[in-house]
């Protein structure tokens, strides 16, 4: 490559936004998610380029902390983890989509998390054409109404799996739809139809929990539990601040500082009158990057929460945004820093250590996994410790 061509987001030098991705965090609470777990073992869930911070640097960081098996939706990301984790247990979550797709399966050792009667027959026939009873997920509907099959073909399918041993179960599992709200009655119910589904599965792992069903109690966790937001650093509890660490710090570099009178407005649609004098950072980040439109101070009127908008954090302080989120550039209130405590070339956190990244998610109307998996491709990436 000759000097004067960079991929996106390769040097800081040229970067607007950059990301801090903390392994030694990731792996911290992968730990202590995993110790809350025992003895059931802890899977990593991986789907979505690892949440967006790279199942290459993930997977290996998990893998050194314990972790032997993970969960992708896709089988080519499953293949990505193969390639990082020659040993592990590979499932993937949405199944099989044809006869066609089940080389990449076999060929990577990926286990297809089984959705339907229609996802069944598919693998029964791959494992016929391969001559061997290859290994399987089965998963279970209990009240989300998104994959898995109902508790009576579940049941069916366990007795004439006895029977025929087609293919192998090495998993069961179903996923709850209400764990982050702790008290709602359809945690209980999905308990209690996934324990009688479970029952017709001995002696393979049982799996239901993902992150904020950990903290449901033991009950939840049978032999394996599949957190992911929480390894990530995100909340476990919707409205509760996360007990885990941090793992990303996202910033953006400052371009222009500039001082605007009150009653003037900022950016598009001047949708937001200033009502004093104010001190305007610039900072090189928009929705481009993935930096949501929707946390705009003013001129969004579909935000359904009504709040203010979102905030960066520079300089001790937390400060807002003005005016509507550009695709480019994302405009501050720097002015209760003081004069001339901003400078170009500074750069404003956006979600981190200081602004917890439920927050910044809630500012814009979304969660911390569309702000994580929207992560753009023009970020610099730093990955430290791991
Ligand atoms: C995404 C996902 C998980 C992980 O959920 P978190 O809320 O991020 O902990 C677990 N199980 C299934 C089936 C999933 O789709």
């Amino acid at each position: 490559m000759s000097e004067s061509h960079h991929a996106a987001g390769s040097d800081i030098r040229f970067a607007g936004g950059s990301l801090t991705i903390d392994l030694d965090a990731l792996k911290a609470n992968y730990a202590a998610l995993a110790k809350i777990c025992e003895p059931a073992l802890t899977a990593g869930v991986v789907k979505g380029d690892a949440y967006g911070l790279g199942i290459d640097r993930v997977v290996p960081a998990l893998a050194e902390a314990g972790c032997t098996r993970y969960f992708v939706a896709l089988p080519e990301e499953g293949a990505a983890v193969r390639a990082a984790a020659p040993d592990a247990t590979v499932y993937v979550l949405n199944g099989l989509f044809s006869e066609e797709s089940g080389s990449l399966y076999v060929e990577n050792r990926l286990i297809p998390v089984l959705n339907s009667p229609v996802d069944v027959r598919l693998w029964e026939v791959i494992s016929g054409v391969s001559g061997e009873r290859l290994p399987c997920a089965v998963h279970v509907d209990t009240g989300m109404n998104r994959l898995g099959l109902t508790v009576a073909e579940a049941l069916s399918f366990a007795e004439e799996n006895s029977l025929t041993r087609a293919v192998e179960p090495i998993l069961v599992m179903s996923h709850l739809a209400c764990a982050d709200q702790p008290a709602h009655p359809l945690n209980r119910r999905q308990l209690e139809s996934y324990q009688t589904v479970a029952a017709a599965f001995p002696g393979i792992e049982s799996s239901l929990a993902n992150s904020p069903g950990v903290l449901l109690g033991a009950e939840y966790h049978f032999s394996l539990t599949r957190p992911g937001i929480a390894v990530y650093g995100g909340a476990l509890v919707s409205g509760s601040a996360s007990p885990m660490r941090p793992v990303v710090t996202a910033e953006a570099r400052i371009v222009q500082v500039r001082h605007a009178r009150a009653g003037e407005t900022v950016g598009y649609g001047a949708s937001q009158t200033l009502a004093r004098d104010t001190t305007i950072a610039i900072a090189a980040i928009g929705y481009a990057d993935g930096y949501p439109r929707s946390s705009s101070a003013a001129g969004i009127p579909l935000r359904q929460n009504g709040g203010p908008g979102g905030h960066g954090f520079i300089q001790g302080r937390r400060v807002p945004i003005l005016g509507r989120v550009t695709m480019d550039l994302t405009m501050f209130d720097v002015t209760d820093l003081g004069p001339d405590m901003v400078a170009k070339g500074d750069f404003i956190e956006l979600f981190g250590p200081n602004l917890p990244i439920d927050e910044a998610a809630e500012a814009a109307g979304t969660i911390s996994y569309e702000l994580l998996t929207s992560l753009g491709r023009r970020y610099h990436r730093r990955y430290v410790g791991g």
